[in-house]
């Protein structure tokens, strides 16, 4: 298990480096994040949020164990349809905002060993994988909010504390 980046920590900011290495430490690395989003009781998490620089997320909005997704280098190809859903972060603690995203999205990526990967996912996971793809380009549901929400909500988070870096 890792420590979780809590905003306005700057590596939640920065976008991600590829994932070039697909080798035992990658599997490592995501049993770690998998590990990290039990722990939490997240549906979703993405390396920058435990101090990682790596395009590598993972989401299970089923929570059952075993049925983890895990891509590297996530590419969302195609978007269809509009869905607004009450979403928090586990970056952004006490923090539950409606955010409209895409319904349905084609994803491709990578697996744990470099393999080609071509998904479409709709419903909560669609919605999930759009937020952790989020973390990858250095941005977060606030952003996604609208100014006055947005600054509503930089009110509280000048509070948090950093958990790590
Ligand atoms: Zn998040």
């Amino acid at each position: 298990m890792r420590e979780l980046c809590i905003e306005p920590n700057p590596v939640l900011r920065k976008p991600a480096r590829p994932v070039s290495a697909f080798a035992a430490e990658l599997r490592r690395l995501a049993h770690e994040l998998i590990e990290t989003m039990y722990a939490h009781d997240g549906i979703g998490l993405a390396a920058p949020q435990v101090g990682l620089d790596l395009q590598l997320v993972v989401a299970n909005p089923s929570q059952q164990r075993g049925r983890e997704l895990v891509v590297a280098n996530p590419v969302i190809e195609t978007c269809q349809g509009r869905a607004a859903v009450t979403e928090g972060c586990l970056s952004v603690p006490n923090l539950w905002e409606r955010v409209s995203r895409a319904r349905r999205i084609h994803l491709s990526g990578q697996d744990l060993s470099g393999r080609p990967l071509r998904m479409d996912a709709e419903g909560l996971l669609a919605i999930v994988l759009q937020h952790e793809i989020d973390h990858l380009q250095g941005r977060l549901l606030i952003d996604r909010l609208p100014w006055w929400r947005r600054w509503r909500v930089g009110l509280k988070a000048r509070n948090s504390p950093h958990a790590c870096a």
